[in-house]
């Protein structure tokens, strides 16, 4: 069967999901099309930021005047820490209490900057802070999944341009790295190998959906992509979380982004928006030697700067569904330049 030509559906491996492909819709799936947007120059501070050094926030806190990363308890977290874990059951009604922190992690001080326009030395020093807000974060027994992420540009719902993420942590293992965990866990126990190990192993010989790799990573646009452009950052070691990496693998952790995040932007020529989180062993004081850490980008454009792909009907209904295969994303993503557009 020509996977490039005719409708079929393709299996996650890391969710146990399935979604379909119809490649036969897209005659012309790469127009070019470049937004030519103005583009509008960013000051490198902005007095009505909240997350700029110095500010005062809307809950009255004020920030540090910080230097280079920075994170804080989210005044209006979704998560609380207080009070003590309880479940309701009435009927076939059931609750249970979350108890959780949700931190905000500022990249950078300077307002204009975004990932792909970060030197690698400073998202270092973003990964760094990720690594040990993993560790501290973990360490408390309450806390057995930490959740980081990044939801870019105001199509993804994130309002305030200054550079910057988020973490959730919480007691119970949310939905998505459940499924994983459970995926992985299979494959380790039968195979006593990693299930991404493998996968990479495979990616590697086959060479179709590579997008970018160096001595310790590998960025990809997974087999089982649902988003058009959605990519995966893979250690090629069997690391269960980010808190393994070595100095010199930080590096190659912030290159991978760079270069990622740059492609990005080249493709329609626009601050690219995204969601990317990054999923890990829980820190539930168990091994978890299954688990293989990785980081994904979900990012909502399809054509053009300006054509957004919606999870809508079949997709809400039945299950996510694609045009573009993967092969022809991961295509159009390596020959992108790794030079920024803005130069
Ligand atoms: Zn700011």
């Amino acid at each position: 069967m020509e996977l490039g030509e005719r409708p079929h559906r393709r299996f996650n491996i890391l969710t146990g999901e399935w979604i379909l492909v119809s490649p036969h819709r897209t005659k012309r799936p790469w127009q070019g099309k470049t937004e030519n947007e103005t583009i509008l120059k960013q000051s490198t501070y902005d007095e009505k930021c909240y997350l700029c050094p110095g500010n005062t926030r809307a809950g009255g806190a004020i920030n540090e005047t910080y230097t280079d990363t920075y994170s804080f308890v989210n005044d209006f977290g979704a998560i609380l820490m207080d009070g003590t874990k309880t479940t309701q059951k009435n009927g076939l009604l059931m609750s249970e209490t979350e108890l959780g922190i949700c931190k905000v992690i500022c990249f950078s001080p300077n307002h204009s900057l975004t990932l792909p326009l970060m030197k690698v030395t400073d998202i270092v020093k973003v990964i760094k802070l990720w690594k040990k807000e993993y560790a501290e974060l973990g360490a408390f027994e309450e806390i057995n999944h930490i959740q980081i992420f990044e939801n870019k540009g105001e199509v993804m719902g994130c309002s305030n341009p200054h550079p910057h993420g988020q973490i959730w942590a919480q007691s119970t293992i949310p939905e998505e790295p459940r499924k994983k965990g459970i995926q992985q866990k299979i494959y380790f126990e039968e195979q006593g190998l990693s299930l991404l190990q493998a996968y990479l192993a495979q990616e590697l010989k086959a060479k179709e959906r590579i997008v970018y790799e160096n001595d310790d990573f590998v960025a990809l646009v997974p087999f089982w992509a649902t988003w058009p452009y959605e990519t995966m950052i893979i250690p090629r070691k069997h690391y269960q979380h980010i808190g393994q990496l070595s100095k010199v693998e930080e590096t190659s952790f912030a290159e991978a982004i760079k270069v990622l995040t740059t492609k990005y932007d080249n493709l329609f020529e626009v601050s690219f928006p995204y969601s990317a989180g990054i999923h890990q062993s829980p820190t539930d004081g168990l091994e978890h030697k299954e688990w293989h850490f990785h980081m994904s980008f979900y990012p909502p454009l399809l054509r053009s700067a300006t054509v957004k792909k919606f999870m809508v009907g079949y997709e809400m209904f039945a299950n996510p569904q694609r045009d573009i295969t993967a092969e022809q994303a991961a295509k159009i993503m390596k020959a992108l330049s790794t030079k920024h557009y803005l130069g």
